[in-house]
């Protein structure tokens, strides 16, 4: 089955609701008479939409927490479910019961991963989910409730959640798992979820980032081996060469500008190439000497963890 996410239903106007909250926390005005002010439309959508940006750089994020998103998930596997409800703040879920739903004839729907099927196992393991479906059958006639015989039942089986989450959590979820380091099926449903919210709300999908993004906290925290790695780790810092530069920098060890730089600004890319372009290359800052060599990360597939 394939993954299927789809936003079913969201606070009824995200950005007027974000904008009275951070502008109730900034003004004199009531909160009524700001909504007035909106529903006259003498405060503009594009000015409730600079506000909103400009108060979202200074980290004040409890507004968010006033926006919500209703989403139906489909044909998941348990093995992403189970990672899904540790996130447990701001987040309501239901999911489908197999206490409650038993697999009609034993069949279950199920995920075969990609790189079970590359390496050929696809078809063992098809048997194997179909002997278990057998004895499950089994099972349940001879009376064994549904929420025993599903003791059987791998991590590979489909499940469905319809949720509800507000934005601030959403944004925390998709800050780890649209993580190269995060599992390939969970960084699927966070990608599809900020598709949807594309689609209707792109001034705050935007938002929707891994947390090394622009619009996030910018920068890679996690191992520096893992940051080698990832494909992103070309383009977004790791933490460890921040606070190498904040150190080179607090020690005056950042090279100035000298005037071979300029020169260099000066002629880049320029076909006339004069004398000055022949003098000796001024050195790279320290902080870039040790580690330029580890920012061009080699091509290589992301690796993953688990919940365990
Ligand atoms: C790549 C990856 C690998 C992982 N591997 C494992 C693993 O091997 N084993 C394992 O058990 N788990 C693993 N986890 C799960 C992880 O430990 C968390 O359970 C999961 O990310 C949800 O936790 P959260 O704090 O983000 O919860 P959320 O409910 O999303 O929390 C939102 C925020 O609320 C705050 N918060 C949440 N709970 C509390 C609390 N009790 N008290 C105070 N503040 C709180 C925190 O600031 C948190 O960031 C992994 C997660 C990721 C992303």
């Amino acid at each position: 089955m394939a993954i299927n996410v789809r936003l079913l239903d969201h606070s009824s106007d995200p950005i007027r609701s974000l904008y009275l909250a951070y502008r109730t926390a900034y003004s004199s005005l009531t909160p009524q008479r700001i909504a007035d002010q909106i529903e006259s439309e003498k405060i503009t959508r594009q000015q409730m939409l600079d506000f909103i940006e400009k108060r979202l750089e200074t980290g004040h994020a409890s507004p968010l927490e006033q926006v919500w998103f209703e989403f139906a998930i489909s044909g998941v596997s348990r093995a992403f479910s189970h990672q899904f409800v540790r996130h447990h703040i701001g987040i309501s879920f239901e999911q489908q019961s197999q206490r409650y739903v038993a697999f009609k004839k034993g069949e279950f729907p199920y995920t075969i991963p990609d790189t079970v099927r590359d390496a050929g196992f696809a078809e063992k393991m098809e048997r194997a989910f179909e002997q278990l479906g057998e004895l499950y059958q089994e099972m349940v006639e001879s009376g064994v409730p549904a929420e025993d015989a599903r003791f059987l039942i791998p991590n590979a089986a489909n499940t469905n959640f319809k949720i509800v989450v507000n934005f601030l959590e959403l944004l925390h979820i998709c800050d780890l798992r649209l993580c190269t380091r995060a599992q390939w099926e969970f960084r699927q449903v966070a990608s599809q979820m900020r598709a949807q919210i594309n689609r209707t709300f792109p001034e705050l999908a935007k938002y929707i980032q891994p947390k090394c993004g622009d619009k996030r906290w910018g920068y890679c925290d996690e191992s520096v081996e893992d940051w080698q790695k990832c494909p992103i780790g070309k383009k977004r810092p790791h933490k460890k060469h921040l606070f190498e530069l904040f150190d080179a920098y607090r020690k005056g060890e950042v090279a100035p500008l000298a005037e071979a730089d300029f020169k260099i600004i000066e002629e880049i890319g320029s076909s006339v190439v004069t004398p000055a372009l022949n003098a000796p290359k001024p050195s790279p800052p320290p902080h870039l000497t040790s580690s330029t060599a580890t920012l061009e990360a080699p091509e290589e597939p992301p690796s993953t963890r688990d919940e365990g």
